[in-house]
């Protein structure tokens, strides 16, 4: 339907250029306008209430309109609303948050880095991956190793590491680095018969076969989420993260868990890396750090990462990298109140305690005419549709009854995804899948 004349939809259509769409059908609509939110709640601007199954794009923990985060960013906003860690200066609220994410890292970490964005903060591990193979006196170790269906965002290098090919097609990328190994999709891709375990063990001969392909000393590291997201929920078959540890032990390359999505209790776990037992040498960080309420990512880094890169910039006379709104005191002070409201309400074990009902009624709706099967863990999830003659288009439709239904969930492809903030109550979770039984009858 075409925009009214001057409404916002029009406005927007005129003067933004959106994500994810068909930016020539958009020219004509403009987009769904969401004017508020509450609790797993948004409103749009005519007053329709949906639930939030994705949590925005996977990342309001604590839910909307939460008020000891606004309350936090103002009294911050009115002592210092900005300054920078460059040069030998530094605040409070970036210290502070620093200091909390090396105690809570599942393994020892020793430096946190921040940064404003998954994508910026996957790009500058690539840097320090170089800066560090360079200190080495390593300069050919500068391969990285994401996967297929991989997501690890959209600059020039996160965008390379990504697996997916709308966000390389006519981009130019990815860059001559990057490399990608197979997605472990156990339900889409097993041979016949094959156990998990068995196909966990394929997954990690292939990356070998890659490594030695390339040759070991040119690999510097490997990317993956625990458990791969916004390639359409693909949650690691048993023994996977195992098999492809000890792949990357022996070959000297270092693992990179991108905890964007998982970090702070998607899984049940705190961390993805300990639902799956990971033990990365470098973790990134973002999304519900700041439950998205501003922008905010980190970089978590152990010693042994760590040391090389402070070493070679001693040689050099600094360490020639930074961004002007690393650290920023706003996102920081609220990152950290953020993180206070999920250990204080323990919004880990709420997603523990929901996380049964929440994959039962995921997995009832596979068994719906349109079901071809379920994937998920704590609360995130997806449900694969049998696909209609153009792939994705079962998908697309689903996500658009859903919406006339009051609730918005993520197609990807003909995966409908959810991924609800972590303070959804039992009630919310049926009310979540009831209108997405309804919505599945529509289309059926
Ligand atoms: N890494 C993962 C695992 C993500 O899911 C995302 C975003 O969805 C990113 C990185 C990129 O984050 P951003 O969109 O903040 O750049």
């Amino acid at each position: 339907m075409s925009a009214l004349p001057n409404s916002i939809e029009a406005r927007d259509a005129a003067y933004q250029l959106h994500p994810l769409v068909d930016l020539k059908a958009y020219e004509k609509t403009g987009g769904l306008v969401i004017e508020r939110g509450e609790g797993v709640y948004v409103f749009d601007n005519s007053g329709k209430r949906y639930i939030e199954g994705l949590a925005g794009l996977w990342s309001v923990a604590v839910g909307f309109g939460e008020k000891r985060l606004s309350d936090v960013a103002k009294a911050q906003m009115d002592k210092l609303p900005y300054y920078h860690i460059f040069s030998g200066k530094t605040h409070g609220p970036s210290v502070e948050l620093a200091e909390k994410l090396v105690h809570m890292a599942p393994v020892p970490m020793s430096k946190v880095h921040f940064t404003s964005s998954g994508s910026e903060a996957n790009d500058l591990v690539v840097k320090l991956c170089w800066y560090r193979s360079n200190a080495l006196g390593k300069p050919e170790k500068k391969k990285i190793i994401g996967r297929q269906k991989g997501y690890h965002g959209v600059t020039i290098a996160a965008g390379s590491i990504t697996g997916l090919p709308r966000n390389h097609q006519s981009f130019d990328l990815p860059l001559p680095q990057m490399r990608h190994t197979l997605c472990p999709d156990y339900a889409g891709t097993a041979l016949p018969g094959e156990s998990e375990r068995d196909f966990s063990g394929r997954m990690a001969a292939e990356l070998e076969k890659l490594i030695l392909e390339e040759g070991p000393d040119t690999v510097a590291a490997f990317f993956g989420e625990p458990v791969m997201a916004s390639g359409g929920v693909f949650v690691p078959p048993e023994g996977y993260w195992q098999e492809i540890q000890a792949v990357l032990r022996k070959y000297d390359v270092l693992l990179v868990a991108d905890e964007v999505i998982c970090g702070f209790g998607r899984t049940g776990q705190m961390f993805g890396s300990q639902t799956y037992g990971i033990e990365p040498d470098v973790m990134v960080l973002s999304k519900q750090l700041s439950s998205s309420y501003l922008p905010l990512s980190a970089i978590l880094m152990n010693e042994s990462f760590y040391e090389p890169i402070a070493r070679e910039s001693e040689r050099l006379g600094t360490f020639g990298h930074g961004f002007t709104a690393s650290g920023h005191p706003v996102a920081t002070a609220v990152g950290l109140e953020n993180l206070k409201i999920i250990e204080e309400r323990d919004l880990v074990g709420n997603c523990r305690e929901r996380s049964p009902l929440f994959l039962r009624r995921l997995a009832e709706l596979s068994q719906h005419p349109l079901g071809k099967g379920f994937r998920g863990v704590g609360l995130i999830g997806a449900l694969e549709l049998k696909p209609r003659e153009t792939p994705g288009a079962a998908g697309a439709a689903l996500a658009e009854a859903a919406l006339e239904e009051g609730l918005i969930g993520r197609s990807i492809g003909d995966a409908f995804c959810l991924c609800p903030p972590l303070i959804i109550t039992d009630e919310e979770v049926n009310a979540m899948f009831d209108a997405l039984a309804r919505a599945l009858d529509k289309i059926a």
